[in-house]
């Protein structure tokens, strides 16, 4: 049997403001099957792209993505808000809705070279990821693919990733 994931993304809307349909992952997370299944797939297509490293951020990337790293035996690294990671970081700026945001990680998380997948649960805008991949580039590691969970086709982020091998698990 096929698990449909969508059976445990709940939608919430005006959610963090009005206007915002939120798509809530925390039942998929906390379902066994559903959660297995969902890094299963994952896994399935980072696989080929011989990843050395997964790259998410706080806080459902690090959920998603550490499990994806220990499913590949890759290594996992951290984009954080600013001021959390101890050690020397460099940062990407992107943009939100009103104002801009920061993710840095640490200077020393990607030696030249590594292959790196970058993870988010949902691709919305795309600027989060932009700013992810920019991150990998400035410290000399291969973007092997960028891999979402969930992807809001309507907001069109696919585009602003052009040149990349994008892959989504469900589109709404
Ligand atoms: P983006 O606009 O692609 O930069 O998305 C910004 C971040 O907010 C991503 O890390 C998403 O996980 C999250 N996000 C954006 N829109 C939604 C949404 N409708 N539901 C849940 N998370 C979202």
């Amino acid at each position: 049997m096929t698990l449909d994931l969508r059976a445990r993304v709940r939608d919430v809307p005006d959610f963090p403001k009005e206007g915002i349909v939120f798509k809530d992952v925390m039942p998929l997370i906390a379902d066994p099957d559903y959660f297995s299944e969902t890094i299963r797939r994952l896994a399935e297509w980072a696989r080929p792209r011989e990843p050395d490293l997964i790259l998410g951020a706080e806080a459902r990337g690090f959920i998603f993505g550490g499990a994806l790293a220990y499913a590949l035996g890759a290594g996992f690294i951290a984009a954080r808000k600013p001021g959390k990671l101890p050690r020397e970081t460099i940062e990407a700026t992107f943009e939100l809705e009103y104002g801009t945001d920061r993710l840095q990680v640490h200077r020393d998380a990607v030696q030249p070279g590594a292959r790196v997948i970058v993870l988010d649960d949902v691709l919305a805008t795309g600027g989060t990821a932009k700013a992810k991949l920019e991150l990998v580039e400035q410290l000399g590691g291969v973007v092997a693919g960028v891999v979402f969970v969930i992807e809001l086709t309507f907001l069109h982020g696919r585009d602003r990733l052009d040149g990349y091998d994008v892959h989504s698990l469900i589109q709404y």
